[in-house]
């Protein structure tokens, strides 16, 4: 497992822990002078602007970009629809590729209005992803399927957990090159609770498919699972314990800051924020 106290350069910030209180072009600037070495940007705070420039923005300010979150959902009530996203997903791999990004973050999406068919919106999800892909390597972009917790099952993420993702990954790119181009995203807000994540920790890691690590806490008791993750240390997470099972996997890639915390840190100047942020990689992770 990496030493990484004082070594902020190992470690990302996914901007969405910021809250979007400034322009990326601000956010580029803090994260940098907090002396990280990523940085995980939203489409929302780069597509209608000038990517290329905010790419050159974000190299010259020393800082790699991690992941590029995130996809639209997959699951779909028409067929028309269903294409309308893989369209629009083609799109953000994309940017993703303009920013120079490791990895594209795929949150798959829950269930259709009106649907109670969970199975088909698992099939979409593997029809999507498989129609994704060759896109995705032509253009050098890793895909990151993020399992999240299966609170969101209805709403966000109808995948779950690692090892339905990891499945996934092996049948829709069952012979991978050496560094595959579909992986698993791995976040400890939404595995820690799984019984097996240590055996699918190293099943990911031996498949080369960990393509992004992601740090949060989960507080208990917790006001709304969307917006109140805790700060790493916070919560009721050994995240210490999970980043050596994903490191001892093989991963050596960035740790990754990601905190939806709308009443409390969105709240508070983006500077101390990131402070606090590094003070708790230090401490707790
Ligand atoms: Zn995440």
């Amino acid at each position: 497992m990496r030493d990484i106290k004082g070594r902020a350069d190992l470690c990302a910030i996914n901007t969405a822990t910021l809250g979007f209180q400034a322009p990326i072009g601000q956010v580029i600037d803090a994260v940098a002078r907090a002396g990280f070495g990523g940085i995980a940007p939203w489409r929302r705070e780069i597509e209608g602007r000038d990517v290329l420039s905010t790419a050159r923005q974000i190299r010259d300010a020393g800082l790699k970009v991690t992941g590029y979150c995130r996809s639209t959902y997959l699951p779909a009530a028409t067929r028309a629809e269903f294409l309308a996203s893989v369209v629009d997903n083609r799109r953000a791999i994309e940017d993703a590729a303009r920013l120079g990004a490791y990895s594209f973050f795929m949150v798959v999406g829950g269930l259709p209005k009106g649907s109670r068919n969970l199975a088909e919106a698992r099939a979409q999800v593997a029809e999507g992803t498989t129609l994704l892909i060759e896109h995705a390597r032509e253009l050098g972009v890793r895909l990151a399927l993020e399992p999240l917790h299966p609170v969101y099952a209805a709403d966000r993420s109808c995948l779950t957990t690692l090892a339905e993702a990891l499945d996934l990954c092996a049948i829709i790119e069952p012979e991978p090159p050496a560094e595959p181009w579909l992986g698993v995203g791995i976040d400890t807000y939404h595995v820690w609770w799984d019984p097996v994540l240590a055996a699918q920790i190293v099943r990911a890691g031996a498949a080369r498919r960990i393509h992004g690590f992601h740090v949060s806490d989960w507080l208990n008791p917790s006001r709304d699972v969307l917006n109140d993750r805790g700060m790493m240390g916070d919560g009721v997470i050994d995240i210490r314990a999970i980043r050596g099972a994903v490191e001892a996997a093989g991963y050596q890639g960035f740790i990754e800051v990601e905190i939806f915390s709308a009443d409390n840190w969105w709240k508070r100047p983006i500077d101390e924020t990131l402070r606090v942020c590094r003070e708790r990689l230090d401490l707790a992770c």
